[in-house]
């Protein structure tokens, strides 16, 4: 391959050119010093200023105050379904789960061997097509807190309104959305992201979390799972993946430089719509999602067959456009549009798709 292709994988996915080159320039000595980032200690002056600089960066684009603390840690949001209930699911207490893709399912796995939850809504039976609504959501006033999946990855729908949970701590896994538009982020106590959709490369985590969650974090966890010890030591108890956390920052400053979530959000909604548009058109193409709860960042649809899907795939990949496949639990065709990804490459898919459908339809 001579060029750089359209890379729709739904993660690890594509990066910014502009990122990539900057650590390209930076790689063999950071800032003069004369040494990689990639062999730099993390006690060093320069590093913790990058981990203060992301803090800070992830705090501005949200558009949370100093209330809340970013932790950047390891194990990916997989070990976040576990470090959630671990912290906060105390032996006298329930939580609230709302279960609406496969993601939610393996973080209710988790906290079901930690301690007593509760499904308060699932969508399984309609193949989580959907995101249930409000009034369906059967909360629990006393629940140490609700855990829910803002963007379901794999199904590609995603939360168009934020749950009102009356007064019981709101966590999510944002791993697919977070910070691809505007979103009062106050409304939440703890945010967790794996980097490698929409951040960064994978290997970090992103934790964003009120600091009124860290008073309650239980007694007597072995100090690495503890997010009271992580904050405290400014994500550097341990040897972080310093790597990923220089590069998330330089994603974070590209972000800002876009215009930060309101146009990054006009962007994603163009992107996700010419996909949309075409699905529209007839019933050559059927997306998974209904049309009121689709994902701005997975774009996912079925053709009228098998053979033509795998024909559709092989096409795809000569005409540069790359990771496309559906989840194996799902088949199909998912489309990952995250903030990274340009229109050029929407608009060359939607061509494609247009083409494909002329062809074959
Ligand atoms: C990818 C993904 C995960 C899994 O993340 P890991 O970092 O691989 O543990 C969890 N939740 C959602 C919503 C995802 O998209």
């Amino acid at each position: 391959m001579q060029e750089r292709v359209f890379n729709f994988n739904p993660g690890p996915s594509t990066l910014p050119l502009e990122v990539l080159q900057q650590a390209q320039s930076e790689l063999l000595n950071y800032k003069g010093i004369g040494i990689s980032i990639l062999e730099m200690s993390h006690r060093a002056p320069e590093f913790e200023e990058i981990v203060a600089e992301a803090e800070k960066l992830f705090k501005e684009l949200a558009g949370v105050g100093d209330d809340y603390r970013v932790l950047f840690l390891q194990g990916g949001a997989s070990q976040q379904f576990a470090l959630v209930p671990l912290n906060f699911l105390a032996a006298d207490k329930t939580a609230d789960y709302v279960i609406t893709g496969s993601f939610a399912e393996k973080a209710l796995k988790e906290a079901q061997k930690i301690g007593k939850v509760n499904v308060v809504a699932t969508t399984a039976a309609e193949k989580h097509k959907r995101i249930p609504k409000q009034e369906e959501l059967n909360l629990n006033k006393d629940a140490a807190y609700v855990h829910i999946t803002t963007n379901n990855t794999i199904y590609g729908t995603q939360w168009h309104y934020i749950p009102e949970t009356n007064g019981v701590p709101l966590i999510a896994d944002m791993s697919s959305d977070i910070l691809s538009r505007p979103l009062d982020y106050s409304k939440f106590d703890l945010v967790y992201a794996g980097a490698q959709k929409n951040l960064g490369p994978s290997g970090v985590v992103v934790v964003m979390i009120h600091k009124r969650m860290l008073e309650r974090v239980k007694e007597g966890l072995p100090n690495i799972f503890s997010y009271e010890i992580l904050a405290k030591n400014n994500s550097l108890y341990n040897t972080p993946p310093t790597f990923g956390i220089y590069m998330l920052k330089l994603v974070l400053e590209w972000l800002k430089k876009f215009g930060g979530l309101p146009a990054i959000a006009k962007h994603n909604e163009a992107k996700a719509t010419l996909l949309y548009d075409v699905i529209d058109e007839d019933d050559f193409y059927r997306g998974h999602a209904e049309p009121a709860h689709r994902s701005y960042m997975n774009v996912t649809f079925r053709l009228p067959n098998d053979e033509l899907e795998k024909t559709f795939l092989q096409e795809a990949e000569k005409e540069g456009i790359f990771g496309i496949k559906g989840h194996r639990s799902v088949g199909g065709i998912r489309a990952s549009v995250y903030n990274a990804m340009s229109l050029a490459g929407c608009e060359k898919l939607a061509a494609f798709m247009r083409d494909f459908k002329k062809r074959n339809g």
